[in-house]
């Protein structure tokens, strides 16, 4: 243990509710504060974790609105520090099972420099075992798990299906789309930019793809681009391309939802209503969302499968490390505007 020391940590908090819109600074503010780390300060059964890896997820947007619009993300109490999934260094412990040293994942970080924490969530990762620590935040975290519960456990495309993905090119759409190939299904994209189309076909065995940003009728790019229909549709974004997708499905079509990425910023009043959900009654389709929390159980079936793939490069990953716990604040805008690509990490300055 070392020597009682006292650190700056820097941390995130939600200063202001933000109903809509893209965040800003008026909303989300980082603060100091001093954070005891020494042995006397610790209390049984905690430790202390200097943070290395901070995941930016969609789902944190969610978690400010101050609204209580139905979902199942509770608010965040003004002036308390963010919380997403974090890796981070042990550096002082009070629990047995923990030694200076150790690497942790904490499903529960603090978004901060440093952490006093309970060690009852966190997860312990050997980081000899040739998978990069950020990756256990994508393809091994929340955004692989949410890709393989909806294209393996809701989806089950069979092979020689039709499949479309929207958000190709995000960190869950990058990953669903390379399932869906290992089902060998034939698989369509859309993405924000004509880079992200180019990287869904080259790097993740997409069959083709579009830029929605440059196209003003979805129906007719759905038309060009999924001839033969739409057998499973892995939906990211809601909205407007959800009623396109809605015209093209064909019969016993599946829909997985993931997210509805194109409506979180927008109060729910606010949001695209789908015209056409009597399609689904036509078509006899089936369109179920999906949370990870219901889906626990198959975390480890998930973890196996999914590191095999990696380790057998079957699957390819693409991370965004933006540097420093100053950079959430556009780190979390960036998932809104299509500048990110892939998975967004913040590598703090350890
Ligand atoms: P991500 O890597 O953080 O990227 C988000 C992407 O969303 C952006 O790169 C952008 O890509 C796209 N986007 C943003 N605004 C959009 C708009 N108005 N219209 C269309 N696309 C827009 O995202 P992720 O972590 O992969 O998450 C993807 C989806 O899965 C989100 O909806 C998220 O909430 C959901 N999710 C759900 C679960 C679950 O348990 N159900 C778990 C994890 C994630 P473009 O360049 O294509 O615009």
């Amino acid at each position: 243990m070392r020597d009682h020391h006292v650190v700056e940590s820097r941390e995130w908090q939600v200063a202001a509710y933000c109903p809509e819109g893209v965040p800003t600074s008026e909303h989300l503010k980082l603060r100091s504060f001093q954070v005891s780390l020494g042995g006397d300060s610790i209390p049984d059964g905690h430790v202390a974790i200097e943070l290395m890896f901070l995941s930016v997820e969609p789902y944190l947007r969610a978690t400010f609105t101050g609204t209580n619009d139905g979902l199942f993300f509770p608010q965040l109490p003004l002036n308390q520090v963010m919380k997403t999934f974090g890796i981070g260094r042990v550096i002082g412990s009070k629990d047995s099972d923990y030694n200076e040293g150790d690497i942790v994942l904490n499903p529960s970080s603090p978004i901060a420099e440093y952490c006093v924490t309970s060690s009852h969530l966190l997860r312990k990762i050997d980081p000899s075992n040739g998978i990069a620590l950020p990756d256990y935040l994508n393809f091994l975290g929340v955004p692989g798990f949410a890709a393989w519960v909806g294209v393996e456990v809701v989806g089950q495309p069979k092979a020689g299906s039709n499949v479309f993905v929207s958000a190709a090119c995000s960190a869950v759409g990058t990953c669903a789309g390379q399932l869906a190939k290992l089902r060998g299904c034939r698989v369509i994209g859309s993405t924000g930019s004509d880079h992200k189309v180019k990287l869904i076909k080259e790097e993740f065995g997409y069959d083709d793809g579009f830029n929605y940003r440059k196209e003003s009728d979805f129906d007719a790019a759905l038309s060009k681009y999924c001839p033969d229909g739409i057998d499973f549709y892995f939906d990211n974004v809601g909205g407007e391309m959800l009623e396109a997708v809605l015209n093209h499905v064909n019969k016993h079509a599946k829909i997985s939802l993931c997210g509805m990425i194109s409506e979180y910023n927008k109060v729910w009043t606010e949001r695209r209503g789908i015209r056409n959900l009597l399609n689904m009654v036509g078509k006899e389709v089936k369109m179920e969302g999906f949370v990870l929390d219901s889906y626990w159980e198959c975390f480890g079936e998930f973890a196996k499968q999914m590191e095999d793939y990696m380790k057998q490069g079957k699957i390819k990953t693409k991370i965004q490390i933006n540097h420093g716990i100053e950079s959430f604040l556009d780190s979390l805008a960036s998932l809104f505007s299509s500048s990110n690509v892939g998975k967004v990490i913040i590598q703090l300055n350890t």
